[in-house]
C-alpha cells in the first residue's frame, strides 16, 4: 500500500512539489486521510507530487490510495464535483467528515 520507493525513485516518478507554493487547502480540509485512518493534522501534502505525508505512520502515500470522506463545509454537490475532476477513482468514505470542526474546537480551548 504505501509507497515502497525510495525518495530518488519518488523524485523520478512523480517530480517533487514546488516547496515555496501555499497550497489553497490542506488535504484533511478536503476530507482525506491516509489508508490506516489518520487524518487531520496527522496528514499534510507530501514532497512528491500527488502523494500525502503522514506523521503518523511516517509514509509517503499516492493519493489515489487515500479514502476520501466528504469535509462538513462541502455540499454534497460540491463534493461530487471536486471528486469527478479528480484524475484517480477513490474509496469513498459514506458519511460526513467533522474533522475541521474538531480542529477548530480544540484550537479555541488551547
Ligand atoms: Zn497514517
Amino acid at each position: 500500500m504505501a509507497s515502497k520507493l525510495t525518495d530518488s525513485q519518488l523524485t523520478s516518478i512523480y517530480g517533487r512539489r514546488i516547496t515555496n507554493a501555499v497550497s489553497l487547502f490542506e488535504p484533511y480540509e478536503l476530507g482525506y486521510r491516509c489508508p490506516r485512518g489518520h487524518r487531520g493534522v496527522c496528514i499534510t501534502w507530501s514532497e512528491f507530487k500527488d502523494h500525502i505525508w503522514c506523521y503518523r505512520c511516517k509514509l509517503d502515500y499516492l493519493s489515489g490510495i487515500c479514502p476520501i470522506q466528504r469535509p462538513s463545509w462541502q455540499s454534497v454537490k460540491d463534493f461530487k464535483s471536486s471528486l469527478s475532476k479528480l484524475p484517480f477513482k477513490t474509496r469513498i468514505i459514506r458519511g460526513v467528515d467533522w474533522g475541521l470542526e474538531e480542529i477548530e474546537k480544540e484550537v479555541d480551548n488551547s
